[in-house]
């Protein structure tokens, strides 16, 4: 089959929604299989219908993944691997914005939740898939930070410091794969804010239209950005294409971090 990524076998993490998703379908219009990985398994196996509908059967499946949970990890990964026969790419992209609060009023459990979902996921699935990557090399892990891992702001003291670590733990990968002399490269992705379920806070204090103007205002391009902004960096990681780029970043947040 032609395609971008045709022949590769994904395991997409946080995918029933989102950005997930967006990754997902843009890997599987490129000839990718991709595993669906979500704790909302429902939403995983709907979007894996989808796909299968699309693209043919086999093409997608859904997989039941808490990713702070290093036994569901094993468990997930191995099925998937059966069921592609490998994986080359893992992309790890579920995350949470976790609760407002500057550094005075942010209880200890929220960042630790927030710590947890968004780099004990990393950690784990890096660490978990690599066994497998080997395997079916060239292979590319690709993390879904945020520009908010490069610049803070004042009162999202969890999910700065976790997207910050998602950053170096990337170039940790990046620089332990090289060593190893594997054929694995791992990058980090990061988006300013984007058009999905993850800003229905914002849109329930402002309304939908004066949030996202709100947001909109501070990116120089004039706009927040789609899913597909953030799909077409994860599809060139993933691809061969960017098969130089390893322990590498790529922001894609309308000109934002210009500033
Ligand atoms: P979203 O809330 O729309 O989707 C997140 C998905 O992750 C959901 O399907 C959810 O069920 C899943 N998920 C949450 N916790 C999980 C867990 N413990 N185990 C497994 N799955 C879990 O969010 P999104 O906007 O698609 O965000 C995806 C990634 O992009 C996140 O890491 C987020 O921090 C990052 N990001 C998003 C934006 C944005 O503005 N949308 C900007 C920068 C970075």
């Amino acid at each position: 089959m032609a395609g971008r990524v045709a022949g590769k076998k994904a395991f997409v993490t946080g995918a029933a929604q989102g950005l997930g998703a967006a990754i997902a379908w843009a890997l599987a219009e490129e000839g990718a299989k991709v595993a669906l990985a979500d704790v909302n398994f429902v939403g995983a196996e709907k979007l894996a219908a989808e796909i299968n509908q699309a693209h043919g059967a086999n093409t997608a499946a859904a997989y039941e993944l808490d990713v702070t949970d290093e036994e569901q990890w094993k468990r997930a990964l191995e099925a998937a691997n059966a069921a592609m026969g490998g994986i080359s790419a893992l992309v790890n992209n579920a995350g949470i914005s976790g609760g407002r609060g500057n550094i005075e009023e942010l209880e200890l459990d929220n960042f630790r939740r927030v710590m947890s979902v968004n780099v004990d996921s990393v950690f784990l699935g890096a660490k978990h898939a690599l066994k497998y990557m080997r395997e079916n090399q060239p292979g590319s892990i690709v993390n879904i930070s945020s520009i908010a891992g490069l610049i803070a702001s004042h009162n999202t003291p969890a999910y700065n410091a976790s997207k910050a670590a998602v950053w170096l733990l990337s170039k940790n990968i990046a620089l332990h794969c090289a060593k190893q002399k594997l054929d694995i490269r791992s990058n980090s992705i990061h988006p300013t804010f984007i058009d999905t379920p993850i800003l229905d806070p914002l849109r329930q204090v402002f309304g939908k239209d004066e949030a996202e103007a709100k947001l909109s205002r501070q990116v120089p391009l004039g706009r927040i950005g789609k899913p597909e902004d953030i799909a077409a960096a994860a599809l060139y990681l993933v691809s061969d294409e960017s098969g130089f780029m390893t322990g590498a970043e790529i922001k894609v947040d309308g000109g934002i971090s210009a500033m």
